[in-house]
């Protein structure tokens, strides 16, 4: 069964999530557990906990559905020392968050080396900064998200996100996010039949579908290669609609949260309901 929702305001809390989540028809959704432009923000209040847990309940979450993403301000393979440390405090401050909710996982962009040190040395130290916040928190999972390896950002290739896994001390709490907009302007051409059928072959031989936790499903403004990162609602950009049927009758992506960061938020409720219109629709795919 397929869990597809949107990235949804917290705004307010983090309780009101799980209703603007319900709003639009959503199985799964992401959000922010703090201001996304802010280092700091002031921790969960206990009311804050209580409400979440019972609105979950009450519109029929549970917490494996729910991704939530960090902070964009987070470089977990800053070079510099004073930087590292305060992205390093931030997504642990993040990793408890998720703790505290009860939420199995974090999404999060790998990191960027600034074109200070090689593209070997920031995985290196992202996964250094992964197994300090593994190390200081139970329970929940660190996802990492491929890129579209815009500016000097690294994860966008199957092999860094192999990288950082390898070096990962606790493998049952480290997993794998694919964007497609960042999949394919990172130079995956998952438009074609063909293109799909062997990116993820080689998604699974380099990183493993064992590691996937979610999809983000997002089109793309940008082209094939491009390496930028520019989303697009669903059927408006360069992606088509085909790649999106593709995974709503792939098996693979069952069961986990397929989550849009589409721009037009009026649009959610709609694209929601187009994924699940296609799931059968090609003669050929078996939903299981
Ligand atoms: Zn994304
Ligand atoms: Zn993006």
């Amino acid at each position: 069964m397929k869990y597809v929702g949107a990235h949804v305001s917290a705004s307010g809390g983090v309780e009101n999530a799980p209703f603007n989540a319900r709003q639009i028809g959503a199985k799964a959704f992401a959000l922010f557990t703090k201001n996304q432009r802010q280092w700091l923000s002031n921790p969960l209040t206990e009311e804050n906990i209580r409400l979440f847990r019972e609105n979950m309940e009450k519109y029929g979450y549970e917490l494996w559905q729910v991704l939530p993403h960090d902070s964009y301000l987070i470089n977990l393979g800053n070079p510099t020392s004073d930087a590292l440390a305060k992205s390093r405090k931030s997504f642990l401050d993040e990793m408890n968050r998720c703790e505290l909710l009860g939420i199995p996982w974090l999404n999060f962009h790998p990191g960027a080396h600034l074109n200070q040190v090689s593209e070997e040395e920031c995985l290196k130290t992202i996964a250094e900064s992964v197994n300090m916040a593994l190390d200081k928190t139970r329970g929940v999972t660190a996802v990492i998200e491929n890129t579209a390896g815009q500016g000097s950002n690294v994860g966008y290739r199957f092999e860094h996100l192999r990288y950082i896994i390898d070096l990962v001390e606790d493998k049952s709490r480290i997993g794998v996010c694919l964007d497609t907009c960042h999949t394919f302007t990172s130079g995956y051409d998952i438009k074609s039949e063909e293109g799909y059928a062997k990116t993820v072959d080689e998604f699974d031989r380099i990183v493993g579908f064992g590691y996937l936790r979610g999809l983000h499903l997002n089109d793309s403004r940008k082209a094939l290669g491009s390496r930028v990162d520019r989303h697009d609602s669903l059927g408006k950009g360069l992606l088509g609609e085909e790649v999106f049927r593709r995974i709503m009758n792939d098996p693979r992506f069952d069961n986990m949260p397929l989550i849009l960061e589409t721009p037009d938020e009026s649009l959610w409720a709609e694209e929601i309901r187009w994924l699940y219109g296609l799931v059968g629709a090609s003669p050929g795919y078996k939903e299981s």
